[in-house]
C-alpha cells in the first residue's frame, strides 16, 4: 500500500478553509478548490512506498499495471486508473458545464491533437480522450444547478418575471418574450419539449449584447420588486440564484440559463450523479466528487474561460429530467456504497467504531482510501498502513483484501471514503 500526497487546485472559486478543516491541514492562504486523488496525467498523486521511495501514481501504475489494477480493470479500461476522486470546496459557483460521451471525447481529442492545438491553449476543449461521468456526495449543505427541468416550469418562471416587470413598470425585454414563446412550443411529445428547451437555450447562449442587457434588466426589476414587496416569495430560490450569479458574473448568459435548470439543495450525505450530456453547475458547498479519470469540460457560462458554443450544443442533452439523486446501499458489514450507473467507479463510506470488528473494504482491482475523521489502520495480507486524519492511500489490486479499523485506544469513530471499480455483474 502507498501513502498519497495529492495535488491541490487553487481555482478562484475555492473555499480558503473548507478542505484544510476537513482534513486537519494548515490552510495554504489562498483558495483551495479541489484536492485531486488519482493518476490523471495533469495532476497525479505522489505515491510513497513503505521503504520511503516515491513515484507519481500514473508512473507506478504504468510500471506494474497487472499488480496495481488487476487483470479485469486492465481488460476493460486499459493501463490507467479508471477513476479520479476529488474533495471539492466551492465558495462561489463553478462554471456551467457539460461532459462528453466516450465516443465524442475519443474523436474530438484526436481531432484537436491532429490540428496541433496545444493542450494548455485557452481554446482547447479536450484534455484527454476519456468521458467524465461524475458523482458528488455532499459533506455540507451543497447547492447545484443540474439538468433541465420541465419546460412548463421554466416557462412559468419567465412568465412570473414578466409580471414583475409589469408591477415595477419596466419594459419586459423582447428576448425574454421570445424565450417564453420558445418554451410554449413544449406541449405535446417529449421530442417537442426537447426542441423547445433547445430553442430557449440556444437563444440565451447566442444572444450576445441582447442577453447582457436582458440580464441587467432582470436584476434591476428584481431588486425594484423586492424593495417594493420584501415579503414576496414566489420562486424565491431561483430568483435569488439569478441575483447572486449576476453579482459574480454580471451579464453572463449563465445567469438566465439557470432558470432552465433544476435547482438542487443537497444535505450532508445526499448525492447526485451526472451522466454525459447533463448540463450542471455546482454553486457552493463541500463534497466528495468521483469521476472517470478525465478533465474534459465544455463550458456554457459562469466563467471567464473559453466557451465553444457549437461544441457545447453538440454535447448537451436537451431533455427535461428529474434530479438524478442516488442513495447508498448498505452492506452487511456496515459500509455504505453509492453505485451510479457507470462502469468506472463506486464510492463507499465506512464508519469504523472503536471495539467493533474491522470492516473489509469493498475492492475490485485498484482502491483509493481517504481518512476524514480519526486515524485508521488498513490491514492487508502484505502488511499494515496507518492513515492519520486527512491521510490517503492507494491500495494495489494485488494487496486485496484490506480490513479497516480505528487505531487502538481511539475515543470515537473513524470515517473513511474509498473508491474502487464496481463489482463485476453476477452471471
Ligand atoms: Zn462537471
Amino acid at each position: 500500500m502507498f501513502n498519497l500526497t495529492n495535488v491541490l487546485r487553487p481555482y478562484a472559486w475555492g473555499s480558503p478553509t473548507a478542505i484544510s478543516t476537513l482534513l486537519g491541514r494548515t490552510p495554504s492562504g489562498g483558495p483551495e478548490a479541489e484536492l485531486w486523488l488519482g493518476a490523471h496525467p495533469d495532476s497525479p498523486s505522489l505515491a510513497t512506498a513503505p521503504d520511503g521511495s516515491t513515484k507519481s501514481l500514473d508512473a507506478l501504475i504504468a510500471d506494474d499495471p497487472d499488480g496495481m489494477l488487476g487483470a479485469d480493470a486492465r481488460t476493460e479500461f486499459g493501463d490507467r486508473l479508471p477513476f479520479l476522486a476529488k474533495i471539492l470546496a466551492a465558495s462561489q459557483p463553478l462554471s456551467l458545464q457539460v461532459h462528453p460521451t466516450l465516443a465524442q471525447a475519443k474523436d474530438a481529442f484526436a481531432r484537436e491533437e491532429a490540428a496541433g492545438i496545444p493542450r494548455a491553449a485557452a481554446d482547447r476543449n479536450y484534455k484527454d480522450d476519456n468521458h467524465k461521468p461524475e458523482l458528488i456526495l455532499a459533506l455540507t449543505n451543497f447547492d447545484a444547478l443540474c439538468g433541465f427541468r420541465p419546460a412548463t416550469q421554466s416557462r412559468a418562471v419567465f412568465k412570473h418575471l414578466s409580471d414583475l416587470f409589469e408591477q415595477v413598470e419596466e419594459a419586459f425585454p423582447q428576448l425574454l418574450r421570445d424565450v417564453i414563446s420558445d418554451l410554449s412550443a413544449a406541449e405535446g411529445s417529449e421530442a417537442d419539449e426537447s426542441a423547445a428547451i433547445r430553442a430557449a437555450f440556444q437563444r440565451l447562449i447566442t444572444g450576445g449584447n441582447e442577453v447582457t442587457d436582458a440580464v441587467s434588466a432582470v436584476v434591476t426589476a428584481l431588486n425594484a420588486s423586492r424593495a417594493a414587496q420584501p415579503t414576496h416569495t414566489a420562486y424565491l430560490r431561483e430568483l435569488s440564484t439569478v441575483i447572486s450569479l449576476n453579482g459574480i458574473y454580471p451579464g453572463d448568459p449563465g445567469v438566465l440559463l439557470s432558470l432552465l435548470l433544476n435547482r438542487v439543495s443537497l444535505k450532508p450525505g445526499e448525492a447526485i450523479y451526472l451522466p454525459a450530456g447533463n448540463i450542471h453547475a455546482y454553486l457552493q458547498g463541500l463534497g466528495v466528487e468521483v469521476m472517470a479519470s478525465s478533465d474534459n469540460v465544455l463550458r456554457g457560462g459562469l466563467t471567464p474561460k473559453h466557451v465553444d458554443v457549437p461544441e457545447l450544443m453538440k454535447t448537451v442533452e436537451f431533455r427535461a429530467l428529474p434530479v438524478p439523486r442516488i442513495t447508498a446501499g448498505s452492506t452487511e458489514l456496515g459500509q455504505e456504497i453509492w453505485q451510479p450507473p457507470f462502469r468506472e467507479f463506486q464510492l463507499q463510506r465506512a464508519i469504523l467504531e472503536p471495539d467493533r470488528p474491522p470492516i473489509p473494504l469493498a475492492q475490485n482491482g485498484p482502491l483509493l482510501v481517504l481518512a476524514v475523521t480519526g486515524s485508521v489502520i488498513l490491514d492487508s495480507p502484505r502488511g499494515d498502513l496507518v492513515l492519520a486524519h486527512g491521510d490517503s492511500a492507494f491500495v494495489p489490486a494485488r494487496e486485496s483484501p484490506v480490513n479497516a479499523h480505528p487505531v487502538s485506544g481511539a475515543s470515537g469513530a473513524a470515517v473513511v471514503y474509498a473508491v474502487t471499480v464496481p463489482a463485476p455483474a453476477p452471471n
